[in-house]
């Protein structure tokens, strides 16, 4: 991607960058445009608008709401400077996103190449929807593994597709390696970064689009779901096209008062990620000294440490999500069970990013979409549990508590 379109090289000081939207009274905070249909001055300007010779960017005409909307625009350009490029747009969900991404870059019969450990939704839509709705199959490979990714790769694969930390094996996807491999197979390198906005930029790395679900971090009140694509101008575009873009004729529309509420979201972003990750390290350290067997990628025993210090911000630290396997999935509920009701540590409940701390048994909930040996595969053990560590209490109040529920389970003696 080119550099001068992307600014400074630092996603905080590309989002300061960027031109501030006041109210329209002069408040410090935009308005929001609640409307689904914008006037023109002119009748002349209707079929130029439709021809595409006028729009947001070129004489700033809209034209319908699930076309562009200025405010959801707003939210686009926030996550465009996030993910360092050209352009962003909103949709009403990360599926959403991940889904209208897929069917820009891909035609019936198109290919994609991804990793075998998958978000499920992501893994649903690419194992069963696409191939039977679509025309549009995918091997799945182990991504790290450059020999075993290019041998997949085949004439009609256009899309190598990863996310930047796996879901819920906390695996780190080799960006530079994997944008290599599929550049010189001519396909497209998509990152899904819903778990390291900010802690990784994954086209610093060769991707080429960046899909988000901002249910998660990004917005950080589980109060709203919603998604982002970012990437060249150009393809972002094409998602609008009348004709045949997904955005515009699938219709995962992003409401402006929900783009709005997330925007003002943005400016703590990086507060927020560097406390997740701050407390995640510190507990992931613990656990381990107690014995207890625990994955996060801020220890030097993950196998991924080194990885993702190489292509992460260090002022970031190794993430908000750690897991634990408590060995069966009985003592996996027991201590989840105990942590919630007992010591009021966080919430049983699927998603991540919240200020409070959020688990689940990823075996039997998120990642049940997976077949048995699909799981062994992937790693996910039965008895294991994912947490997205929260930063509402103290540290030490909340350590007790873990520490206390652990013992009581058995997981630590
Ligand atoms: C949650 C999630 C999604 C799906 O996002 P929604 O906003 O729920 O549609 C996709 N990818 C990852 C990694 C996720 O965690």
């Amino acid at each position: 991607m080119d550099d001068r379109l992307r600014g400074p090289s630092d996603p905080v000081e590309r989002l300061a960058a960027l031109r501030h939207e006041f109210g329209e009274h002069g408040g410090v905070n935009m308005s929001i445009e609640a409307s689904t249909t914008f006037t023109v001055m002119e009748a002349g300007t209707m079929p130029e608008i439709f021809q595409g010779t006028l729009g947001p960017d070129a004489g700033g005409c809209y034209l319908y709401g699930r076309h562009f909307n200025p405010t959801v625009y707003v939210l686009g350009r926030q996550l465009a400077a996030l993910e360092g490029t050209e352009a962003g747009y909103c949709t009403a969900s990360g599926l959403g996103a991940i889904a209208c991404a897929l069917l820009g870059l891909l035609d019936q019969g198109d290919h994609i190449v991804a990793s075998d450990t998958l978000y499920g939704g992501t893994w649903a839509m690419l194992s069963e929807f696409l191939p039977r709705k679509c025309g549009i199959t995918t091997s799945f490979v182990d991504i790290n593994d450059a020999k075993a990714v290019a041998a997949a790769c085949g004439p009609r694969t256009r899309v190598v597709y990863a996310e930047s930390l796996s879901n819920p094996t906390l695996r780190v996807t080799n960006l530079p390696m994997l944008a290599e491999v599929a550049h010189a197979h001519k396909a497209q390198l998509v990152v899904d970064n819903t778990f390291t906005p900010l802690g990784v930029t994954p086209t610093d790395h060769g991707a080429d689009v960046v899909v988000h679900s901002l249910t998660k971090f990004v917005n950080g009140a589980s109060d709203f779901i919603a998604g982002a694509v970012c990437g060249r101008e150009e393809f972002i575009g094409s998602l609008m096209d009348l004709h045949v873009g997904p955005l515009m004729l699938l219709g995962p529309t992003m409401d402006p008062q929900v783009a709005h509420s997330i925007s003002l979201r943005i400016p703590h972003l990086p507060i927020r990620m560097i406390e997740h990750a701050r407390r995640a390290q510190v507990f992931a350290q613990r656990l381990e000294q107690a014995g207890v067997k625990v994955s996060y990628p801020g220890l030097e025993s993950h196998p991924d440490h080194q990885l993702l210090q190489k292509i992460g911000r260090p002022e970031y630290g190794f993430g908000g999500l750690l897991t634990i396997d408590a060995g069966e999935r009985a003592k996996a509920e027991a201590l989840m069970d105990d942590l919630q009701n007992a010591e009021g540590f966080g919430f049983m409940a699927v998603s991540l990013g919240y200020f409070d701390t959020l688990m689940s048994c990823s075996a039997s909930s998120t990642s049940s979409e997976l077949s048995d040996e699909a799981l062994a595969a992937a790693g996910i053990a039965p008895g294991l549990v994912r947490m997205s560590i929260g930063f509402t209490g103290s540290l030490e109040q909340r350590w007790q508590q873990l520490e206390r529920a652990l013992r009581r389970v058995g997981v630590i003696a």
